[in-house]
């Protein structure tokens, strides 16, 4: 055997070094199986299988929520904390310090660590986004953030979870995250990082309706409402969604989404807000919110500023937004560009132009002012000022700078 040039056999151990650690540890795979049967209590059931070593491992439940801004994951409604291994209970608790860690104890022998988990969905105005109300006796989102644990040591991005979900008998659904197959028991997911997996709500109800908006790529709208009637809009409603996604395309020339969902609940008894994904938004409105106009034109803008988050706030995010799991806190230093840019920029095929033109063509010096209205105001919340009562001071801008919507448009029935 000749000899190998020594230079070579450098290189060799080098590379193997470096090889080493990609080696040594293999992102985790997490089978996670949520049980929504019982929506309309409002309590779901979640069931989880961690590979694990003994010693001690640590969970997070997920804290800092992409587009919600602050450490608002639900931990006061999460209980039924139960960890298990070779069938023996195992010894948990809470860290001292962050209530949203936990340390299991794993005893020797034992590869896996099951976890199962409750979480019980608040009425009325307790929690924010999705840790708000989000389950009635028709409908209810799925927001996976809420209904699962983690393990530390790895980003959202390295952990893979295979999720399946059990619904309501009869009750539908739409969700941006792909499905493997499904049975009239149980639907299974594709396989999907942490990250994708918890921006990928499932909307699910007695009542839903899927409006297909383009297909190639695919953009529908996936609604879900407490009443049949409540999902009867106008057909030229649906129209305007239409020429929301094409004037967006047009505004911004490319998207980055493999398919995009608007996922919308109509709902008196859920929270009402906008959260933005990369491929879908959970948007909610009151029942009547598509089939009253007054209800429409006040919503109206929820849809199209969620979409544009696709674009800003996803797709682009400050740096300081961009963190790698969910412990990590966020900083909203620069937030002032992810919502007032958003809200700025936000088209408008969902009214007529006149309406449209009247609201959305500020001037250049309206702009310069909001921009600076804005910044000064994001950093005072974010500094934790208490002097102003508005807590959206983006969606305050616009009321102060541009003039106020007609109170009847010359367009509405
Ligand atoms: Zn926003």
């Amino acid at each position: 055997m000749a000899a190998l040039p020594r230079c070579a056999v450098r290189w060799f151990l080098l590379s193997l070094i470096l090889a080493l650690p990609a080696l040594a540890a293999t992102a985790p795979h997490i089978s996670l199986a949520v049980d929504a049967t019982e929506a309309p209590r409002k309590i779901f059931h979640a069931r989880m299988t961690f590979p694990a070593n003994p010693g001690t491992l640590t969970l997070y439940y997920p804290k800092w929520i992409p587009g919600e801004h602050g450490p608002t994951g639900p931990i006061q409604d999460l209980t039924g904390l139960k960890f298990t291994a070779n069938g023996s209970i195992l010894k948990w608790r809470r860290d001292l310090l962050d209530g949203w860690t936990i340390h299991v104890e794993v005893p020797p022998g034992a590869a896996n660590v099951e976890a199962a988990l409750d979480f019980i969905s608040p009425t009325g105005p307790d929690g924010l986004y999705t840790g708000g109300a989000s389950a009635t006796d028709k409908m209810s989102v799925i927001s996976w953030n809420t209904m699962l644990l983690y393990p530390a040591g790895w980003t959202s991005d390295e952990l893979t979870y295979e999720a399946r979900l059990r619904l309501p008998a009869g009750w539908k659904f739409g969700t941006p995250l792909p499905v493997a197959s499904q049975s009239a028991a149980e639907i299974r997911f594709k396989p999907a990082s942490l990250t994708t997996l918890v921006d990928s709500p499932v909307i699910t109800g007695e009542y839903l309706r899927v409006v297909p908006l383009t297909e190639n790529p695919l953009r529908e709208m996936d609604i879900a409402a407490d009443s049949a009637g409540a999902l009867e809009a106008p057909p030229e409603v649906f129209d305007h969604y239409k020429n929301l996604v094409d004037q967006a395309e047009k505004l911004f020339g490319a998207h980055h989404y493999r398919e995009y969902h608007f996922v919308y609940s109509l709902s008196d008894h859920v929270a009402h807000f906008g959260l933005e994904h990369h491929e879908s938004n959970d948007s909610r409105s009151e029942e009547r919110a598509l089939v009253d106009w007054q209800k429409r034109l006040l919503a109206a803008g929820l849809l199209p500023h969620e979409y544009v988050h696709s674009w800003n706030g996803k797709y682009r995010r400050p740096a300081d937004l961009t963190t790698p799991d969910y412990e990590k806190p966020m900083q909203d230093d620069l937030l002032w560009v992810y919502e007032g840019l958003t809200s700025l920029a936000q088209p408008a095929g969902h009214r007529r132009r006149r309406a449209r033109n009247a609201r959305f063509a500020p001037s250049v010096g309206v702009l310069a002012a909001a921009a600076g209205l804005l910044r000064r105001r994001c950093a005072e919340l974010a500094l934790g000022g208490h002097d102003h009562p508005s807590t959206n001071p983006w969606q305050e801008i616009p009321g102060r700078l541009l003039p106020p919507l007609p109170r009847r448009p010359e367009w509405a029935p």
